[in-house]
């Protein structure tokens, strides 16, 4: 079964086309230096229209997760139990997604994670995920 895939936007199109090239890309608002998370048109903070891609290290601290022993939709049956997870990036802005190469038992708040760079099934696209540091 295909699993639905994020659509690229020409506003967030950076931020997939980063991680097809193995990194993470932020906006960040050259009017008030705040980091941004999801892409977006103006800041969130200021409004301005003046917003610049800069890629960073992606790494951070798990800020809240949850184990979803039922598929959260029929084409993540595969996927069970999900370990959804908001992380923390070291820049100050949360995204949502999926913690892998981990026990749930290992799994603690404020862990220190860094992001892994899944291809789609196709491989037309790579998806955010996230492990904790070596
Ligand atoms: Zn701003």
């Amino acid at each position: 079964m295909n699993k639905p895939l994020p659509l690229a936007t020409p506003t967030s199109e950076p931020f997939w086309e980063g991680l097809r090239a193995g990194e993470v890309r932020l906006q960040r608002c050259n009017a008030c230096d705040r980091w941004i998370f999801y892409p977006r048109s103006n800041c969130p903070g200021c409004l301005s229209r003046d917003l610049a891609w800069s890629t960073v290290s992606g790494l951070g601290q798990l800020h809240a997760f949850t184990i979803s022993r039922t598929p959260t939709a029929v084409f993540f049956t595969d996927e069970v139990p999900q370990k959804l997870a908001v992380i923390e990036l070291d820049e100050g802005v949360r995204l949502t997604t999926t913690l892998v190469g981990v026990e749930e038992s290992a799994i603690e708040i404020g862990m220190r994670v860094e992001p892994v760079f899944e291809p789609t099934d196709g491989g037309e696209g790579v998806l955010l995920r996230y492990r904790p540091t070596a």
